[in-house]
């Protein structure tokens, strides 16, 4: 930011010479991410911009929100940046090493919920940020809500996370089922790493060049989690017991598959989340 007279950068030209900056650098909503990162720097809500539009910046509140609008600049995503993302309600924390919690997983913590209203053992297998397994503890207190997680940071991430939002999840390090030999759990639920390897190289900057690839590479064809784990889980849920799966555009007829042919499930299912991709797949152990 080049600034002939310093005494000129107010909220308002702040914000405008960020917008054609970013929207330049290929950022959509380049207004509004100005907004929230000058909110952030500024330590305001964003009424608190608007009623200030005319207020002058200081030179280290231009000096913070710079280092913001750099970061940004080259593709980083906002929620990185700001260090925070909402989801169903709640704020999580997010750091490159969680993958950021997307709207499209609401609908199989709906589906989740609908199917513990009487409590029961939850498991959800790599938990990342932790956002599905603390929106189930926070709605579901008859529920004992267990997570796996095989990035130690994310792990310790996903810890600060259930402190964050004042809920009880047993956290452990590991890799799918392997620290649950002989456990059984009423629910398992799971949003793994689903995207083809080929894909990752196709996707936008902000997640190819910032996400951790470990939450999204899922294989050749995506579906290498869900051939480890449906084969696994029958050993690990109570009679009754559902498994529910968040999966990529496309994968449904293949997960129902993979449930299928262990021969133990029934009542399969799946639902479409709002943008009427089918999201979730699951099935009941007979
Ligand atoms: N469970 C986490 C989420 O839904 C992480 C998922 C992942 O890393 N694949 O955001």
């Amino acid at each position: 930011m080049k600034q002939p007279d310093k005494e000129t950068w107010t909220i308002l030209k702040v914000l405008e010479w960020t917008k054609g900056y970013l929207a330049e650098k290929g950022v959509e909503n380049a207004r509004l991410e100005a907004e929230w990162m000058l909110c952030a720097a500024l330590g305001l809500d964003r009424v608190g911009l608007y009623v200030n539009f005319d207020k002058p910046l200081t030179d280290k509140e231009l000096a913070a929100y710079r280092a913001m609008v750099t970061r940004r600049a080259k593709r980083e995503p906002l929620q990185y940046i700001l260090g925070s993302q909402e989801f169903m309600g709640l704020e999580f924390t997010v750091t490159p090493a969680v993958l950021i919690p997307r709207h499209d997983t609401e609908v199989l913590v709906e589906e989740a919920m609908k199917r513990c209203q009487r409590g029961g053992k939850v498991l959800d297998v790599g938990v990342g940020s932790g956002c599905i397994a603390v929106v189930l503890a926070k709605n579901l207190p008859g529920a004992e809500i267990f997570g796996v997680e095989q990035s130690h940071q994310a792990l310790e991430l996903a810890v600060g996370n259930t402190e964050r939002n004042g809920v009880v999840v047993k956290l452990v390090f590991g890799s799918l089922f392997e620290p649950f030999i002989d456990q059984k759990f009423d629910l398992i639920v799971s949003n793994p790493p689903y995207i083809p390897t080929a894909d990752l190289a196709l996707l936008q900057p902000e997640v190819r060049d910032y996400e951790p690839w470990s939450a999204l590479d899922g294989g050749a064809d995506g579906l290498d989690f869900y051939r480890r784990i449906i084969p696994a889980a029958p050993d690990h849920l109570t009679h009754g017991g559902w498994l529910l799966f968040e999966v990529g555009i496309g994968q449904w007829p293949q997960v129902l598959e993979l449930f299928e042919k262990t021969g133990c499930f029934t009542e399969l299912f799946t639902v479409k989340d709002p943008g009427g991709i089918e999201r979730v797949v699951g099935g009941r152990i007979v």
